[in-house]
């Protein structure tokens, strides 16, 4: 078996990503894994980067029909991290030797447009620390005021390319169409590295629906994919569902995450990409590390306050996710370097150099 399978010459087209989506030999997959673990280390190396994640709202003005931190859930405290405690969390990450913080909230109003600038400044002002933002859909005056204050990057994830799916798990706010896409398009235009990515296995995405959601990562150029399973919530109107796709459906299985994990790193060899916490949530034992072998370079470590942390449910069980895989850094550090990786220095941004080595 070798990673210079033929099937790897020519560019993954639609239907060559569709049979790696459903190929059920192993040693078959084999070669998909060992195709995107050479891909990472050409394009982005053996650094794995680390992300300081901080959840700092969870109030939400959407009624996501996924999502555990949606305005119709009563069912959760609210709350919302004061400046100086997320000041705290940034000079931990600091502290952690960490190149970057996340800052990461429900679509909260409450997340004034010059409170946001203001925190972008100070924490830009007092750290080396890359700021990445993931606030929800905000307007362009927002994004522009956010980003001269010093954020550099935005997460958004566009959930699923099928519009009819998209709109039915995430209505529209009133008068408002959501519009993911051009979202990003608009932070690309001003300046920020833009991230995105799915769900998989959402009640009524089709195995068509994913192949199309990894060539959008392709025609959006994208400097960051995150990729996680979908996560029924009970308190949330998909929390009974499980499929209703019929045999299209794609199941919320690990190992169909880390097929799409394995074609994001194929179709775009250059983009950072997490082993994402839903991820190890579903294979607590090894998730995290498979990630990291099947094509990702990226781990983000929460550092929100304990007291937040499990108030932050967009998922359920994220108490026993806290407890049993958000280790420490130290033990992300230790599970990198088990993998003969090491932890990243720097900000670890986007490299758009072509293969390490080359320039
Ligand atoms: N309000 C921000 C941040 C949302 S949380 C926004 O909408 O962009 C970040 C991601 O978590 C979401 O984009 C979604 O892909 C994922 N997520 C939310 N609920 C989930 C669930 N039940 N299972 C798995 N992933 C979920």
């Amino acid at each position: 078996m070798t990673a210079k399978d033929p099937s790897f010459e020519t560019p993954l087209d639609r239907d060559r990503i569709r049979a790696w989506l459903r190929e059920e030999d192993a040693l078959r997959l084999e070669v998909l894994w060992r195709a995107a673990d050479d891909a990472r280390r050409l394009h982005v190396g053996d650094e794995v980067h680390l992300r300081g994640l901080v959840e700092i709202s969870n109030h939400c003005r959407r009624q996501c029909a996924y999502c555990g931190i949606r305005a119709g859930n009563r069912g959760i405290e609210r709350y919302r991290m004061t400046r100086d405690e997320i000041l705290a969390c940034a000079r931990e990450a600091m502290s952690l030797g960490f190149g970057t913080v996340v800052l990461q909230a429900g679509e909260d109003p409450g997340l004034g447009s010059e409170w946001v600038a203001d925190l972008v400044r100070t924490i830009k002002s007092e750290t080396s620390l890359s700021i990445t933002l993931s606030l929800g859909e905000r307007t362009t005056d927002e994004l522009r005021a956010w980003k001269r204050a010093g954020a550099d990057r935005y997460l958004l994830r566009f959930e699923t390319s099928d519009p009819s799916l998209f709109h039915r798990i995430h209505p529209s706010l009133p008068n408002a169409l959501s519009d993911r896409m051009a979202q990003l398009r608009a932070l690309r235009d001003l300046g920020y590295e833009i991230g995105s990515g799915v769900m998989v296995g959402i009640p009524g995405q089709t195995w068509d629906s994913l192949v199309q959601d990894i060539l959008t990562f392709k025609a959006l150029d994208l400097d960051m994919i995150g990729v996680g399973p979908f996560l029924p919530h009970p308190d949330t109107p998909l929390g009974g569902a499980t499929e209703d796709g019929g045999e299209d459906q794609v199941p919320a299985t690990e190992d169909v995450v880390y097929r799409v994990l394995a074609l994001a790193r194929l179709v775009c060899p250059e983009a950072n990409i997490p082993s994402t916490t839903a991820l190890a949530a579903i294979n607590k034992k090894h998730g995290r590390q498979l990630g990291l072998l099947r094509g990702a370079n990226v781990v983000m470590p929460n550092l929100t306050p304990s007291t937040y942390r499990f108030k932050y449910a967009i998922y359920p069980d994220k108490a026993c996710v806290n407890e049993t895989v958000l280790v420490g850094p130290s033990v992300i550090a230790e599970q990198i370097e088990a993998l003969g990786r090491r932890v990243g220095r720097g900000e670890g941004g986007r490299r758009r150099r072509g293969p390490a080595g080359n320039g």
